[in-house]
């Protein structure tokens, strides 16, 4: 959804530096549409069969995004109870809502459990014992997968691995029939599928594949001993296209492949997160000062890596660009930050036009992982967020001001 027309970058039908006026910088700007897209390619991969799109909301979980998800007839993975919160507050559908984490606190299975949400997908034998015990107390009963963990290594950044050996995510592989023998004999959990996630931003569907087929053993042998498993929620991890090169497998790709390994009659869940905000959200800056260090040149901007802390903390790519064209020679530059730290930059060695002060960049596909991770670090207050529909704009979170910084401290 991003566009030159002329000089101008267009968001939608937007003019970026129109954006960058009216609500200042740094923001986040979304696409309705690209949500909208990312979505239905998603529910149109599905086609006829039974299942449900779980929007993974801890890559964005402001309320007006989790509102047009939900609104579409998505479902939401959550991984807090303050996840769930959101997405209720958002209008999912409870039976809508799956839930992960290696450490959910009994607090937060309580508010589940009474939130009437779809499923835990549990990750240990004591988070077991811990659900149970809640259920029992609110004299209900808890429906569970268990994430299992496949041992396979998706190549991707290693802190976004998750399905590989000694990770602390999951079920060891090869516990998970115990697991599933333990959790029949608990009197107030209900069996009904299983889980796994093997990691983020991953560019090729045969990982995905080769933890299928050992999934499907489990369910196998589970299925013997008299389980029936109904959901199979095969996590989320869909890379976006961050880099010129970056080939991204499709939703389709993806199911056509999966499908056909389970029996007909399951259901399928997806946790899809960063394929959905991902390229459908940007960070919006302003360019503060240009600056030669020895042979090096630094475009210095006003967005810093408490804004994004994606390229500092997974080494993360993002392209970016000049929301207006212009005629000068470009050179090569790191985009960096006001944080006092050498990590705080949003790109090193970057083919860029030194442009002037109060010009805007856009740093492109920071949708996801982006203001959900973003911090008030150097005391710098929580930027704002603008949601763009058609030639509409929305402000859907105001920029936080000085007083906020201190608003739980008690003197
Ligand atoms: C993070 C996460 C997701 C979403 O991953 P993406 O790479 O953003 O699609 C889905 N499921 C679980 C359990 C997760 O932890």
């Amino acid at each position: 959804m991003l566009e030159f027309r002329k000089d101008d970058l267009y968001i939608e039908n937007v003019k970026l530096s129109n954006i960058a006026k009216e609500y200042g910088t740094s923001t986040y700007v979304y696409s309705k549409q690209q949500i909208v897209n990312n979505y239905e390619s998603y529910k149109n991969a599905m086609g006829a069969k039974e299942g449900l799109i779980c929007f993974a909301c801890k890559t964005n979980s402001n309320g007006n995004i989790l509102k047009i998800l939900s609104e579409l007839g998505a479902g939401a993975d959550t991984t807090s109870g303050g996840e769930i919160y959101r997405c209720l507050k958002a209008g999912f559908d409870p039976l809508k809502i799956v839930y992960a984490g290696v450490g959910k606190t009994s607090e937060e299975i309580e508010y589940a459990l009474k939130s009437s949400i779809l499923m835990f997908n549990v990750e240990s034998f004591e988070e077991l014992v811990a659900i149970d015990k809640v259920a029992g107390k609110l004299k209900t009963k808890a429906n569970i997968a268990f994430r299992i963990n496949p041992y396979v290594n998706p190549d991707t950044h290693s802190y976004i691995v998750t399905g590989k050996k000694d990770t602390k995510f999951g079920i060891p592989y090869e516990d998970a029939i115990k697991a599933y023998l333990t959790a029949k004999k608990k009197k107030n959990i209900n069996i009904v599928g299983m889980h796994f996630h093997i990691g983020s931003q991953i560019l090729e569907v045969e990982p995905f594949i080769v933890a299928a087929k050992k999934v499907k053993k489990i369910i196998d042998e589970v299925e013997k001993n008299g389980i029936h498993i109904s959901y199979i929620d095969c996590g989320g991890g869909l890379g976006i296209k961050y880099e010129p090169g970056d080939k991204v497998p499709s939703p389709k790709n993806l199911m056509s492949k999966l499908f056909p390994i389970f029996d007909k009659d399951k259901k399928f869940i997806f946790e899809p997160g960063r394929s959905i905000i991902g390229n459908a959200g940007h960070l919006l800056t302003k360019v503060l000062y240009r600056k030669i260090s020895g042979r090096k040149s630094f475009l210095i901007i006003d967005a810093g890596m408490n804004d994004l802390i994606r390229p500092t903390l997974y080494s993360a790519y993002h392209e970016i660009v000049p929301v207006k064209k212009t005629g000068a020679k470009k050179v090569k530059t790191d985009v960096a930050g006001p944080i006092c730290e050498s990590g705080d930059f949003m790109g090193k060695e970057r083919m860029l036009p030194l442009i002037e002060q109060g010009r805007y960049l856009l740093v492109t596909c920071a949708g996801a992982y982006g203001a959900a991770m973003s911090s008030q670090y150097n005391s710098r207050p929580l930027l704002s967020e603008v949601l763009v529909d058609g030639k509409q704009t929305k402000l859907i979170r105001k920029r936080a001001s000085y007083k906020d910084l201190t608003l739980n401290e008690i003197e």
